[in-house]
């Protein structure tokens, strides 16, 4: 059985439509996929909708979180969420109030960099995100204007975080984030928690007292992992009994990866799946 527990879709900032994803799902031979837009549920009903047969759907999030380094100073850190209830309000909220600070952060940095002479229409990019806007997005703009060549070259630069046209967004503090993945009936995953690729690191000693909030698991299998963060987290997996997944962080053309990539143990999506009292994993 294979199983890729992270994708996104064109309802964040990946580039195929949710449907589009789990046939793509299908084609790549996964039997479990799980679609987990950042701080949005919109791509939940088509993506059921379109399943294909003898393909399953965990309906998911990853949420934007602010956990700490060991310098104490914030991070931002990606809560995977799995199989929660959308109808709790509390959490419905949060999603909401998280997507207004894309919407009101991306403008600003397109703003930014169309007062500093750059071809970025602020309003045409705007009109053209879904539900949950991302630094993809501007990243795409900033390709198609030709002032950049590659996505991977506008996040080295331009989008940087803490650059010249960064702007800040307030993220859930992590801790309240993983209590209410766990009010909702979900299963909170720490997604690619040392992916130093992305900036600086939260502290791993972090993990005890999340597990103490609810936390279930840690994604493990990771492209922005080394084999030595792999060993790493597999150890405090181990120690702590959380559950260990491996996914692609699939998405779309946005990134080089494919989906299926990596992979979670059959095993330990069962645990998930068991932990979880929210919604019902969708069968095609
Ligand atoms: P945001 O959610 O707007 O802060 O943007 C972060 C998103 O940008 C991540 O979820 C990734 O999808 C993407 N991203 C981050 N770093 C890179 C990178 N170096 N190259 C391409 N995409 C990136
Ligand atoms: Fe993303
Ligand atoms: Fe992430
Ligand atoms: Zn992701």
């Amino acid at each position: 059985m294979r199983i890729d527990l992270h994708t996104h879709s064109s309802s964040s900032d990946g580039t195929d439509s949710p449907a589009e994803v789990v046939r793509a799902a299908a084609d790549a031979g996964l039997q479990v996929v799980a679609l987990t837009d950042h701080d949005t549920t919109a791509g939940w009903a088509e993506a059921a909708d379109a399943l294909p047969a003898g393909v399953s759907l965990v309906r998911g999030m990853e949420m934007s979180c602010e956990g700490r380094g060991a310098d104490g100073l914030p991070v931002a850190v990606h809560l995977l969420a799995y199989l929660f209830d959308p109808a709790d309000a509390a959490f419905a909220r949060e999603r909401e109030r998280l997507r207004a600070e894309r919407t009101t952060r991306l403008r600003g940095m397109a703003e930014k960099m169309a007062a500093d002479g750059l071809p970025i229409d602020p309003d045409a990019l705007m009109a053209a995100v879904g539900p949950a806007a991302g630094r993809p997005h501007l990243a795409r703009a900033l390709v198609d204007a030709g002032v950049v060549g590659s996505v991977d070259e506008a996040f080295a630069d331009l989008l940087r975080t803490r650059g010249r046209y960064y702007v800040h967004k307030a993220d859930t503090p992590l801790r309240d984030a993983v209590r209410m993945v766990a009010a909702a009936g979900g299963v909170s995953v720490l997604a690619h928690p040392r992916a130093v690729a992305r900036g600086r690191l939260m502290d791993i000693g972090q993990i005890g007292e999340l597990v103490a909030d609810g936390l279930g698991g840690v994604e493990v299998a990771h492209h922005h992992h080394a084999p030595e963060d792999e060993r790493l987290l597999r150890g405090i997996a181990a120690d702590l009994d959380l559950i260990v997944t491996g996914s692609s962080d699939y998405h779309g053309h946005n990134k080089s990866v494919v989906l299926g990539e990596f992979v979670t143990a059959p095993e330990q999506y069962e645990r998930l799946v068991a932990a979880a009292s929210g919604v019902e994993v969708v069968t095609g």
